[in-house]
């Protein structure tokens, strides 16, 4: 028998990665060309070229034992010290090996500060649309996840019922941007504002607000969009960073999270996230792609790529009569349905083998998530289908 918690988190699992074993069944059935499968943020761009050659120079330069050997259990020190410095160049901050540590992807590194932050019934804030399983990573640590209604004018962040929902029990708020579901990133004015409402309330209620940044799409960002960096507004700011899609390697499970000396606790959470990624089994983050990153600072993946995709998509459905703003960063877009409930609107997509998930699953119904991480090939030819069905849709109210 399993234990009840893990009862309710099979229940709740995740709508999204059902969609995508939907959408294998369907290409069985229909041919791969014929289903248009923008379920998943799974990159279709590759990682750079550099990235094989690094992995393939550290298994060729460095010593074997110290390459998949164990190391601290924050990560190998040169690694993560070329990382601060890189942070520190690009954004001005004063960031050092101490305040950095590996983790297993973004997952892995929002799982470890969470363990180390919080106690059963503490409560972590996270604004609709958010990414669905901050929800279990919240319940993993008996926590309660309290969510901030949707701003559906521009999907900037809902301050003023922010203001409302902090509470003494408030331990965490998680921000993400560039944003999944919405593709919208955060604004200076946006941070400040937060910071301002996080140092109002740590005050009044005399407590420690950590702000988590999720930053797996930071360098995801068109059209030449600034992503401010988070640490300079709130000094109880962390930084959770992944190479999933900045670099194309979801599967390979690498990322860092950044505590900055000024965060409240510096030292003691630093001790304890090393002891968080050993007891979560993690036991430190993956050694050679450590190393192999290390060497890849760099680089970047093909973002006209993802761009093409963006414009040819949203022209695409705003002609086809569909309501959604222009995504500034990640690859994803957010459209209002053009019926009330989003599920049954991914219910009649699927009759065009268009696979699209429920803005419900980001606790923002009445849209929908496309995610065009997808061949350019797929979004011409899912055009007319969403064309098709608009009109369908609109012949039905009739
Ligand atoms: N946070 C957000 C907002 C995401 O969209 C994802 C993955 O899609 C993650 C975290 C997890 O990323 P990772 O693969 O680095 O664990």
């Amino acid at each position: 028998m399993i234990s009840k918690k893990m009862v309710a988190f099979v229940e709740g699992s995740s709508t999204i990665r059902a969609m995508f074993e939907e959408g294998k069944l369907l290409a069985e059935k229909y041919g791969a060309e014929n289903v248009y499968d923008f379920s998943l943020g799974n990159p279709n761009v590759p990682a750079p070229a550099k990235v094989k050659e690094a992995i393939i120079d550290v298994l060729n330069e460095e010593e074997p034992t110290f390459v998949h050997g164990y190391m601290n259990n924050s990560g190998y020190e040169d690694i993560r010290e070329k990382i601060a410095l890189s942070i520190n160049k690009k954004y001005g901050t004063s960031f050092d090996h101490n305040n950095i540590i590996m983790t297993v992807g973004a997952a892995g590194g929002i799982n470890v500060i969470l363990k180390t932050l919080l106690n059963p019934g503490d409560e972590v804030v996270a604004f609709a649309p958010y990414f669905g399983e901050y929800r279990s990573y919240a319940a993993n640590y008996d926590a309660d996840l309290v969510v901030v209604s949707a701003n559906t004018t521009d999907f900037q962040p809902n301050l003023v019922e922010f203001r409302e929902k902090l509470t003494s029990k408030t331990k965490a708020v998680i921000i993400n941007s560039p944003n999944n579901p919405t593709g919208v990133v955060y604004t200076e004015e946006t941070l400040r504002a937060l910071a301002a409402v996080l140092n109002e309330k740590q005050k009044e209620f005399g407590t420690d607000i950590y702000l988590i940044a999720d930053e797996p799409y930071r360098e995801l960002a068109y059209d030449g969009v600034v992503v401010p960096y988070v640490t300079p507004y709130y000094k109880n700011t962390i930084v959770g960073y992944s190479y999933s899609k900045s670099l194309s390697l979801p599967g390979e499970r690498i990322g860092y999270l950044v505590i900055p000396n000024e965060a409240a606790d510096f030292e003691n959470i630093i001790a304890a996230a090393n002891v968080a990624t050993r007891i979560l089994g993690f036991v430190n983050a993956p050694s050679l792609l450590q190393r192999a990153i290390g060497r890849c600072l760099n680089e970047e993946v093909d973002l006209a790529f993802y761009n093409k995709n963006r414009e040819t998509l949203y022209k695409g459905l705003c002609d086809a009569g569909y309501e959604c703003i222009k995504p500034e960063g990640a690859f994803y877009l957010f459209v209002k349905t053009p019926i009330e409930k989003d599920a049954e609107f991914c219910q009649l997509a699927k009759k065009y083998n268009l696979l699209l998930v429920p803005g419900s699953a980001f606790a923002c119904p009445g849209y929908v998530r496309i995610a065009y991480c997808v061949a350019h090939e797929t979004i011409v030819n899912a055009l007319p289908k969403f064309k098709v069905l608009m009109d369908e849709i609109k012949a039905s109210k009739k």
